[in-house]
């Protein structure tokens, strides 16, 4: 860290100033003085340094991070990838293409146990569905809740598929032991006190790229979960909100190479929620897949015109068998070519 020193600062200024830093921080200080101003250079973890309170000394010109703000996520700090690894043996960021599939919604035993054993069959290796659904209006359907979450143990039990849902209250998570790997949406990817709580298990969690959110937050977000004890986080890219209207939001997929390079865990993507459109689904899919991701996270649904939440976005079983043949040959090509 670099902090500028305005114009004027007196020796006395400065000694009580790298004193307090010494102290305040444990890190070593390192001075230049140049014609007018005077420049400290910080060596140490600077993770925990608030950049606010620094600022806010009268005699700061100015501060600047050298050094990433997360240090658990840090691939400096860890250069080999994380793998989660679950009792039942499904591998993600072990080099493999791991895929998510299942409805948007669990709406009926029936639908879930179709699309789940569908999903299976296409080679996917976890089942997604939401019981508890983060809907724009609150006249929307908000999901099944625990019955939902009960009917996706069932469509586990009859196919062996581990199970992923979101979770949105901290007030839910007792309810959340069953669940194989539990979902942060993108909507509460700052939700702090959650993230904390979350932290404080040992599952699985997938971290959404939040609709707004920079990389360095949604690395920080997965930092307040890894700073709590778990380091089991999967992040999935699922599009952000730009000006852009032809697309529910637009697929950020530079983010994955990016976030694979600063960080150790393993990226997935979601193009259903990046795209809005069944149409665009499979093109991107494979697009994620061509960037490094170690998974895909896809939509599918028995009966999508009649679908309750993102039918649009949603792919029939037989849409999702040849997007699934053609993502894992594509990935097979593109470890051929890298070796
Ligand atoms: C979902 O996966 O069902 C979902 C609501 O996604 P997101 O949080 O990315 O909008
Ligand atoms: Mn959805």
């Amino acid at each position: 860290m670099i902090i500028v020193l305005k114009d004027g600062t007196t020796k006395e200024q400065i000694i009580l100033f790298k004193a307090a830093l010494e102290e305040k921080y444990s890190v070593t200080v390192n001075t230049w003085h140049g014609v007018g101003s005077t420049v400290l250079g910080l060596i140490g973890d600077t993770t925990a340094i608030d950049e606010d309170w620094i600022n806010a000394q009268e005699i700061v010109d100015n501060v600047k991070r050298v050094q990433e703000p997360y240090k658990k996520a840090n691939r400096k700090f860890h250069p080999d990838n994380t793998v989660i690894e679950l009792p039942t043996g499904q591998k993600i960021g072990d080099g493999s293409l791991c895929i998510m599939a299942g409805p948007c919604s669990v709406e009926s035993e029936e639908q879930i146990n179709f699309i789940a054993e569908r999903v299976k069959t296409a080679g996917a290796s976890f089942l997604r569905g939401g019981a508890f659904k983060p809907r724009t209006s609150p006249y929307s359907f908000q999901g099944l809740k625990s019955e939902g979450l009960d009917l996706l143990k069932g469509a586990r039990k009859a196919t062996g598929l581990p199970i992923v849902t979101e979770i949105m209250s901290t007030a839910h998570i007792d309810m959340f032991e069953g669940v194989d790997i539990i979902q942060v949406g993108a909507r509460n990817m700052q939700n702090f006190e959650l993230l904390k709580q979350l932290g404080k298990t040992n599952k699985p969690i997938l971290l959404k790229r939040g609709l707004s959110s920079t990389i360095e937050e949604w690395i920080m977000s997965a930092e307040y979960i890894m700073a709590g004890g778990n380091d089991n986080v999967i992040l999935c890219e699922r599009g952000i909100r730009t000006f852009e209207t032809a697309t529910r939001n637009t697929l950020d997929l530079s983010a994955v190479p990016i976030v694979k390079k600063l960080t150790h865990l393993p990226v997935i993507v979601d193009p259903s929620h990046a795209t809005g459109k069944e149409s665009l689904v499979q093109q991107m899919s494979l697009a994620a897949v061509a960037s490094g991701a170690d998974g895909l996270m896809i939509e599918v649904h028995n009966d999508p015109r009649h679908a309750l939440s993102d039918g649009a976005q949603s792919l029939t079983p037989d849409q999702f068998d040849i997007l699934a043949q053609k993502a894992f040959a594509l990935k097979k090509a593109y470890d051929e070519i890298n070796g």
